[in-house]
């Protein structure tokens, strides 16, 4: 399986640190409002390549935060008279029903830097008995010359930056011996949350936070890191600074970043006021199309958020859910049971569209190509499946394309409604056959009934159904 590395600017073949097992993390929103889709495509990106994972049977520890301490958490917190806790927890919650909602995985650990803030202290002490961070009136900096590696992420030089990074200079922190260094714990200013340090009450630089939950959660050298590539530099550069500077160990082997989700051919972001937030989109989509639009391009290429482009993820999502019904509607109808000679070998040819699907996921993620894979596949159902078919034929279509699919979590099985007069008419029919003593046939009603989330009660009033 080849990855994009940024750090070495290379497809590169992907080797465990541990056999079977993928150590990775995933930098989280900032919890200060609802989420935007461009938030949503590292969620979406990550997720599938995790699902990858775990479809080639890894066993993936996947760690994605909450940044809940920040300033805009504490803007937001001040404009509505309530605490930064308040303004964290209620987004939090509806980060995590959007997630849901677009059939992203939850993390294996969510960890929220509020309730790790000892580990932060305790890594920045390191890094300053290590001589790799000092502390100015209470504000503590990471001394960024000291770690020799630095810019080795975003293919930066030191000199270069330095030069930058004069004019830049933030009022208060020009008591830096550089002006390179950055911070890494900050006193408390007025109403904000505070934490006890040793140097000062205050609270962490955003950097450390991820640093130092990555190696409580996965050790202190992991796979693959990951993030938006607005994430590259500052925020990635600084967090391989601190954590390789206090380990002593190279931090993660892949950094993988996506590409931002534009509008108009510009970043979508908060600040430029020019996002749609997933929630929003979800009043107008199934989010299974957004998902299956962000799919549909590559993770490292720019994609731009159109109208069109949502009506043609919708077209297509629909495609799949169409060749899928057809498949169960057939599979409900078919009367023989195995594959003839002439279907096996039919079948044997869906081998290619497989295979074709991995060679796409294995190229550094071509969910694309994947998708078109799959189109391959529903065509070749479409045109092979038939009311003659029997039913370990149709069944074998159906799972093929319901989990390759499912490897890029799209759902494309439609939930049944089944109406009560129809579970009633099943269980007439169930009881006639079980006073013929037809058994097999009363067993088969009970279990379709099964299927669709109805459970059977014999009662001495008769039999009784409920949904489960
Ligand atoms: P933030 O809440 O701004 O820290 O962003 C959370 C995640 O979303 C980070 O991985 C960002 O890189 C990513 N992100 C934010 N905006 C976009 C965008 N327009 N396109 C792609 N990724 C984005
Ligand atoms: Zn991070």
């Amino acid at each position: 399986m080849k990855l994009y590395n940024t750090l070495t600017r290379r497809k590169e073949e992907f080797v465990p640190l541990e056999e079977g097992k993928v150590k990775m993390y995933v930098c989280g929103p900032t919890v200060y409002n609802l989420i935007h889709i461009g938030n949503a495509r590292p969620m979406i990106v990550f997720d599938t390549v995790r699902r990858y994972f775990e479809y080639k049977g890894y066993d993936v520890n996947f760690v994605s935060n909450f940044t809940d301490v920040d300033d805009k958490i504490i803007k937001k917190a001040i404009e509505e008279g309530v605490s930064a806790e308040v303004i964290s927890k209620r987004y939090i919650d509806e980060c995590k029903k959007d997630m849901a909602d677009m059939n992203v995985k939850p993390a294996t650990k969510h960890p929220l830097a509020t309730e790790e803030i000892c580990g932060m202290v305790e890594m920045i002490a390191d890094l300053i008995e290590k001589g790799h961070a000092y502390e100015k009136n209470g504000t503590v900096y990471f001394r960024t010359r000291s770690f020799k590696d630095y810019g080795k992420l975003s293919h930066k030089n030191l000199d270069d930056l330095q030069s930058g990074g004069r004019s830049l200079l933030v009022t208060g922190e020009d008591e830096k011996e550089d002006s390179l260094d950055f911070v890494l714990w900050k006193p408390k200013k007025e109403g904000e949350p505070a934490w006890e340090s040793p140097w000062c009450e205050g609270r962490p630089g955003w950097h450390i936070e991820c640093s130092v939950m990555s190696k409580k959660y996965l050790g202190s050298q992991i796979d693959i890191h990951a993030g938006g590539e607005d994430l590259v530099f500052p925020h990635h550069e600084n967090e391989i600074a601190q954590s390789e500077a206090a380990n002593g160990k190279e931090f993660a082997k892949y950094w993988m970043h996506n590409a931002f989700l534009n509008i108009d051919n510009r970043k979508m972001a908060k600040s430029l006021g020019n996002f749609r937030t997933v929630r929003e989109i979800g009043e107008e989509y199934d989010l299974q199309v957004l998902r299956f639009f962000m799919l549909s391009a590559h993770y490292r290429s720019p994609l731009n958020f159109s109208a069109d482009l949502m009506e043609a993820s919708k077209n297509g999502l629909e495609r799949i859910l169409t060749a899928v019904a057809n498949l169960k509607h057939l599979l409900r109808a078919a009367s023989s049971e195995s594959m003839t000679e002439e279907e096996k070998n039919a079948f044997l040819k869906t081998e290619e569209f497989v295979k074709a699907y991995e060679a796409a996921m294995e190229d550094d993620f071509n969910t694309a190509d994947a998708v078109a894979s799959i189109f391959d596949l529903v065509k070749y159902a479409n045109t092979t499946a038939n009311a003659e078919s029997s039913k370990e034929y149709l069944q074998g279509l159906y799972d093929l394309i319901v989990n390759l699919s499912d490897v890029l979590g799209l759902i494309v099985e439609k939930e049944e409604e089944i109406l009560a007069e129809d579970i009633e008419a099943l269980i007439e029919e169930r009881q006639a056959a079980r006073k013929e003593k037809n058994f097999k046939r009363a067993d088969e009603i009970r279990d379709e009934l099964l299927e669709k989330g109805i459970v059977l009660e014999d009662t001495r009033e008769g039999v009784k159904w409920k949904k489960v």
